[in-house]
């Protein structure tokens, strides 16, 4: 592809909005524009790089007998009542009326369709298993868009799901997925690492996460937290990770001092008093009130250098939103300012307000705890558990900490913490929708089963601007030969020269012929505006015509790492090649 006969608009400066390292590359590349907040213009440089990514996606997912398809995007809220989710997706669907007032939404994801579709197109065990994908818009009112491309409100996504007579086939193919998975990350380059992961809105049995992570840099936008130990296998999101507790409750009482009230005048803060009482924090019982959608309040009491792990809270409590109350509902409920909150004695002054206590299992072994005593300005000191106070439930509720043992292995000081970004899911659904949407077979004997789901997404907008923010310098984009959107950037350094003219368009020919998608930069521009933006668009391999190497010589340039050579044009080819390799096993 000649570059004056295609279209790549790269800028010297990103807009001033672009809040991550890739979005800004690929304003400045010249890969996409914003129409609006979350929706963007995919130009031609940053679509072939999608298709490229598509068609890995498409390559690995027929690999595993993935039949494509094509889903509509405007869906009808009918299907959507059976499920349930018309009501409790929330703001983030786009919900619209047509002309004659009926609703629909914009599809965010297909389980629904498809689920409506396999119902009255399988009939029989012998029909399974199948699995259905599609590459298409999704629509998400997301309540932060943000990072460009990455958390967008309309986005490109493929979507896949699979129909199967019993859980152990859906067992058995949600494994052939997952492999499939980690070959179309490799093939885009991704470093990543596949985690387990709750399973949210779309819900199910369990799920993973795949997550392109980069340890090393602090800027990275990742915004999942993903925990894994450096001793054995496990991964998994830290609002999904387990906390292991190796002690037991102590239930011997006698041993124990006497209850103590002190006098804390103004100290709200687990800080604040732990630093006037001279004790550490993890002598200290946090006292918190949560509110849920539900309208019920929850008392949740953790060790005083622990956070609450909000998404085990909301599983527990089987509700999909809650919150801190603010310090005003805290005094309404309990007439006690925050802060002086504590487990011993705590009621609300109205018997109209329902409270559950949940304790995280962290404060079972506390002996001698501190924390406030229901009275303003005062704490209360060596409260125990069981002798002082009961709750409703003790349960696993916080944060996972570098401190902690490792889930699986039990390690100490094997876990480390990583930011990552989600481009893909896998979710083993069993018959949630089939169940709600009364999706039958016959099996065997003739009689009605609900299909068995799983369904596998992968965000394809969102791992091209993943693969940026992974590979990129102070120069601009660094691609990977697969999902690069050209091999080779050909870089005459004046191409109205006729020796340069000459030897260029031979090796452009030659190019062609040997099928290297090359991009030949024939602008009529300086020397350095070129070098510049081959670096911006950071094609894997730079060949340089210039007058000053020996006649019919080029020079070739790896982009990842700068690498330069001389190279005869009879040889180019093969050190093309030679150096691709070297790119895809880097
Ligand atoms: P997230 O936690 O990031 O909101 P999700 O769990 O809502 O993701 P899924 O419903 O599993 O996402 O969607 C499948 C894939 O689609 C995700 O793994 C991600 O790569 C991509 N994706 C989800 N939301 C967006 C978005 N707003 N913009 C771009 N890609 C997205
Ligand atoms: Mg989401």
């Amino acid at each position: 592809m000649k570059l004056t006969e295609f279209y790549i608009p790269t800028l010297r400066e990103a807009p001033a909005e672009c809040d991550t390292v890739s979005s800004k590359l690929m304003f400045r590349a010249g890969m996409i524009r914003k129409l609006a907040s979350g929706i963007y213009e995919w130009l031609p440089l940053g679509l072939r790089v999608l298709k490229n990514v598509e068609n890995i996606i498409r390559e690995e997912m027929n690999a595993i007998g993935g039949l494509e398809v094509w889903l509509p995007h405007l869906l009808p809220s009918n299907i959507w009542i059976e499920t349930g989710r018309w009501y409790i997706y929330g703001k983030e669907l786009f919900r619209l009326k047509d002309r004659k007032d009926a609703d629909f939404c914009l599809s965010p994801t297909a389980e629904e369709v498809i689920t409506d579709l396999i119902r009255n197109e399988l009939r029989s065990y012998r029909q399974l298993p199948k699995m259905f994908y599609q590459f298409g818009t999704k629509f998400r009112d997301e309540i932060r868009p943000r990072f460009g491309v990455i958390r967008a409100r309309e986005f490109y996504m493929k979507d896949a799901y699979s129909f199967h007579k019993d859980e152990q086939d859906a067992e058995r193919y949600y494994k052939e997925v997952f492999e499939a998975y980690c070959k179309i990350f490799r093939r885009c380059g991704l470093k990543f690492i596949a985690v387990e992961a709750t399973t949210g809105a779309i819900g199910g049995k369990f799920s993973h996460e795949f997550m392109v992570i980069k340890d090393e840099d602090k800027n990275f936008v990742g915004e999942e937290t993903i925990v894994y130990c450096t001793t054995c296998s496990y991964s998994a999101n830290i609002e999904k990770a387990e906390c292991v507790y190796n002690e037991t409750p102590k239930k011997e009482t006698k041993l124990f001092k006497e209850l103590q009230e002190v006098y804390t005048p103004n100290m709200k803060t687990v800080e604040e008093v732990s630093n006037f009482l001279n004790e550490p924090a993890e002598k200290f019982i946090k006292t918190l009130v949560y509110i849920g959608n539900n309208k019920e309040v929850y008392v949740v009491l953790i060790r005083g250098d622990y956070e609450v792990n909000e998404t085990k809270l909301k599983e527990v409590i089987g509700i999909n939103e809650i919150e801190l109350a603010s310090h005003e509902i805290v005094e309404t409920i309990f007439g006690i300012p925050v802060g002086f909150l504590g487990p011993v004695g705590l009621k609300p002054i109205n018997k109209s307000y329902q409270v559950r206590v949940i304790a995280d299992k962290s404060i079972m072994t506390i002996p001698d705890a501190i924390s406030g005593a229901n009275k303003t300005d005062f704490h209360l000191k060596n409260i125990n558990y069981l002798r002082d106070y009961m709750v409703d439930e003790v349960v696993d509720i916080r944060k996972i900490t570098a401190d902690d043992l490792c889930p699986k292995c039990k390690n100490i000081n094997s876990l480390k913490f990583s930011k990552g970004i989600e481009v893909g899911h896998t979710f083993k659904l069993g018959v949630k929708y089939s169940k709600s949407m009364n999706a039958t077979f016959l099996d065997e004997t003739n009689k009605e089963q609900y299909f068995v789901m799983g369904c596998y997404g992968i965000g394809v907008s969102r791992v091209v601007a993943a693969a940026i923010e992974q590979n990129n310098d102070e120069n601009g984009i660094i691609w990977y030969p697969e999902i690069a959107p050209f091999t080779v950037y050909l870089l005459p350094i004046d191409y109205n020269d006729k020796y340069i003219k000459e030897l260029t368009d031979k090796v452009y020919e030659m190019l062609k012929r040997h099928k290297v998608e090359t991009l030949l930069d024939d602008r009529d521009e300086r020397p350095g505006v070129k070098f510049k933006d081959a670096d911006l668009i950071g094609l894997p391999l730079r060949i340089t015509v210039s007058k000053k190497l020996p006649s019919e010589h080029l020079e070739l340039r790896r982009r990842l790492d700068g690498k330069v050579e001389v190279v005869y044009i009879n040889t180019l080819i093969e050190k093309i090649q030679e150096n691709i390799v070297y790119l895809k096993n880097f």
